[in-house]
């Protein structure tokens, strides 16, 4: 088993003393390597304990662990948002800067670094996004993808061992989500850890695992084939199925000889082209 990274056991975290539980009772570990999509409807759940995993917010009861680290440990919460970074939806709001390199500096300063070892730093962090040829322009000029690719520069620069990226493609076009998603992808085959809350089904199906929320609990888990065998518990959690998923149900359905467990293109390609005769 590889290293544990967040280890969140039996939290709960209530905004208000009397009101609800926001996080009601989850456990759960995330390991070194891991992609962790994080699936739930509105409300049910998801950026709080994204904000608990940062050390942004402390459990009401419960532990909350990050590379070994207690989240209750005031002494500890620059280190743990050090080494799990988060990008939230709205790059705007996360770029402050005028110019690229600044912003990805912002983090860096924050943390007291040395400014001669911060160029290096700031390069590599902007090849690692693709955006190294934009280093000097206005960040309010980028399109949404772009913007978001220096957000995750900026928590690149610290060297994270995790990032927690909460809807970090729900403001952006299809080809901005796509840029992004595919980029976080290479990150984490390059050995980061992801945590990606999202409402995308197309995304949460490439992830390789699945935590879904509802109403603060956290009520199915596994791989995206677990998760998506069963449509209708997915519906019953106001979830849709991966269009995929979808449309070979339907073609199923419809007397066309699929095989089970279709979530992503590929699959659906892989799928007709052994039904489709050859030309
Ligand atoms: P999600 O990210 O899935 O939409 P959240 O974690 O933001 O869910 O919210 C979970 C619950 O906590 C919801 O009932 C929401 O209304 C409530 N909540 C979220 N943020 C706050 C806040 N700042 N103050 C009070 N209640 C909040
Ligand atoms: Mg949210």
């Amino acid at each position: 088993m590889s290293e544990e990274m967040i280890r969140v056991e039996n939290v709960t975290y209530a905004y208000d003393e009397g009101g609800g539980n926001a996080v009601d009772g989850v456990s759960l570990t995330i390991r070194r390597g891991d992609f962790v999509a994080v699936l739930g409807q509105n409300g049910s759940g998801k950026s709080t304990p994204a904000k608990l995993m940062n050390g942004l917010y402390q459990p009401t009861s419960g532990s909350v662990t990050v590379c070994g680290m207690d989240t209750a440990d005031d002494s500890l919460t620059w280190e743990i948002r050090r080494r799990a970074g988060m990008v939230f939806q709205n790059p705007d709001n996360q770029l402050v800067a005028t110019v690229v390199t600044d912003d990805v500096a912002f983090g860096l300063e924050n943390i007291g670094m040395d400014p001669a070892l911060m160029p290096a730093r700031i390069d590599g962090a902007l090849k690692d996004v693709g955006m190294q040829e934009f280093a000097s322009r206005a960040p309010h000029l980028l399109s949404g993808g772009q913007k978001q690719r220096v957000a995750i520069a900026g928590i690149l620069a610290m060297k994270p061992d995790i990032i927690i990226f909460d809807e970090a493609t729900a403001m952006l076009d299809p080809a901005g989500r796509r840029e992004v998603f595919s980029t976080v992808e290479r990150l984490n085959e390059e050995g980061i850890t992801v945590v990606w809350i999202t409402h995308f089904m197309e995304e949460a199906a490439k992830c390789r695992y699945i935590h879904v929320m509802h109403g603060g609990k956290l009520v199915l888990s596994g791989t995206p084939k677990e998760i998506f065998a069963d449509a209708g518990r997915i519906r019953r959690l106001r979830l849709d199925v991966p269009p995929m998923a979808a449309l070979a149900q339907e073609l199923k359905q419809n007397g066309v000889a699929l095989p089970d467990g279709i979530l992503t293109v590929e699959e659906m390609v892989e799928g007709v082209k052994r039904l489709a005769p050859r030309v």
